[in-house]
């Protein structure tokens, strides 16, 4: 199965249905383990990237929060939001099928904080430089919490089982 051309077909099928022009397919041991158009027109949540709504299928049906062993097809290179969720869900490979620039004569989505050239210049920026008003309001009790989620873990301070470098 041309999974490339199968991203592509849920992107246009979205698109004839008044959604918007994103489509993800989460491909593992040959097969379509999960697939999801891009669905914020349709539910007004802005979170609901085709990325987001295919690992969450993904991971659910397989029990765990990593697709170690998954490529995943996208029908443009990820916003930061998705990029983030590629990189927490491990997989093996991303397969990009546009770039900005290139879908960029047809397709702009800004908003108050970024445009999509400004976007991940924004996520390297300390937090008093972001556009995005942030304010850091420091309390003790707040780092207690990790404390006591460290107690709770015998005392380790990682979360078992994620697959890390090894390097
Ligand atoms: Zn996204």
């Amino acid at each position: 199965m041309d999974f490339a051309q199968r991203t592509i077909d849920i992107a246009r099928q979205n698109v004839a249905e008044g959604g918007r022009p994103f489509a993800t397919v989460i491909v593992k041991d040959g097969e379509i383990l999960a697939e999801s158009p891009n669905l914020v027109a349709q539910t007004s949540d802005p979170t609901a990237h085709a990325e987001i709504l295919a690992i969450r299928e993904a991971c659910t049906k397989l029990g765990t929060e990593h697709l170690t062993g998954a490529t995943i097809y996208v029908l443009a290179h990820p916003c930061p939001m998705c990029l983030g969720s590629l990189y927490y869900c491990s997989p093996d490979e991303v397969v990009f099928l546009t770039t900005r620039d290139a879908y960029e004569p047809h397709y702009v989505d800004d908003r108050k904080y970024f445009e999509l050239d400004t976007f991940y210049g924004e996520f390297a920026k300390d937090h008093t430089e972001r556009r995005l008003p942030m304010r850091h309001d420091a309390r003790a009790d707040a780092i207690a919490v990790y404390r006591f989620w460290q107690e709770r873990n015998g005392g380790e301070r990682r979360v078992a089982d994620a697959p890390t470098s090894p390097f």
